[in-house]
């Protein structure tokens, strides 16, 4: 119970690693808002954490949209009272090859993966300004350390998140807000379970632990980050990757 009772907003929370960040923060303790634009999705993952015994809000939250990020925090400091934990989550991607990119892929990558990022966690430092406490956790990338062909604009995205997270730690630390990056490798989701057989393996010779990360193993990384064991950090990126890029 490394939560317990605090309120976490989880975006991108529906499905794939915000799922499984919401699942584990429940079984913790936490009370969950899963902000999403899938809200569908979003409603099944509530109905697992009210199962675990703990509060789920499934809340319409276009993360690229302020007004739309304003209007749902009023929301849910109305009905649950406060805000504890921020894991911005809500990312997609676009990719194609610099020359071939438009600028609509470009603005839609960027427009969710950075300045969603920067739209909540704008809205909540206010509330976590006035608990003087707080705990923001950005999900980043190790492609916004090492770059992907083919992702101009999703690796420019996680670099942003990478920087802003040094930003903003710098800039809340006085209040007792900790503000911390994880960059996640691959990941076993939908996406990669599709790929041929033969690209998994290419992929998996790839990482020195020789498999692809689980939901679960980015979860419980944003879980230490957001208990009390990590206190004493902020600012920094966590690398989950099973060694695929090493400082
Ligand atoms: P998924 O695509 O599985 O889930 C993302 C969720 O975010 C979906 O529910 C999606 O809704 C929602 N979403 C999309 N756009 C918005 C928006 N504008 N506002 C709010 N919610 C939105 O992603 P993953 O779980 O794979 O990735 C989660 C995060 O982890 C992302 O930031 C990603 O960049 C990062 N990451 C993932 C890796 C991986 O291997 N999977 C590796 C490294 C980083 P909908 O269903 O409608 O699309």
């Amino acid at each position: 119970m490394r939560l317990k009772d605090k309120v976490a907003i989880i975006t991108g929370g529906a499905r794939g690693i915000g799922r499984a960040i919401a699942l584990l923060f429940a079984q913790e303790g936490a009370d969950i808002v899963v902000g999403d634009v899938n809200m569908q999705e979003a409603e099944k993952t509530c109905l697992e954490i009210r199962s675990l015994g703990r509060q789920a809000l499934s809340m319409e939250m276009d993360v690229a949209d302020y007004a739309k990020i304003e209007g749902a925090l009023n929301k849910i400091l109305d009905k649950l009272g406060k805000v504890d934990i921020l894991v911005n989550n809500a990312g997609i991607t676009k990719d194609n090859l610099l020359l071939r990119m438009s600028e609509a892929e470009w603005d839609a990558v960027l427009d969710v993966n950075l300045k969603g990022a920067f739209n909540c966690l704008k809205a909540v430092s206010r509330p976590m300004i006035k608990q003087r406490a707080g705990r923001i956790i950005n999900i980043a990338s190790i492609i916004g350390i090492i770059g992907n062909a083919g992702q101009a604009n999703y690796s420019a995205s996680k670099a942003g998140i990478i920087a802003l997270t040094k930003t903003a730690a710098k800039e809340l630390a006085s209040r007792n807000i900790n503000v911390n990056a994880v960059a996640p490798g691959f990941i076993q989701t939908e996406m990669t379970a599709k790929l041929p057989e033969d690209i998994q393996q290419k992929m998996k010779e790839m990482i020195p632990l020789g498999k692809f990360g689980s939901p679960e193993d980015v979860a419980k990384v944003c879980l230490f980050l957001a208990s009390e064991e990590a206190s004493y950090i902020t600012g920094q990126t966590i690398v989950v990757d099973g060694g695929m890029v090493m400082a």
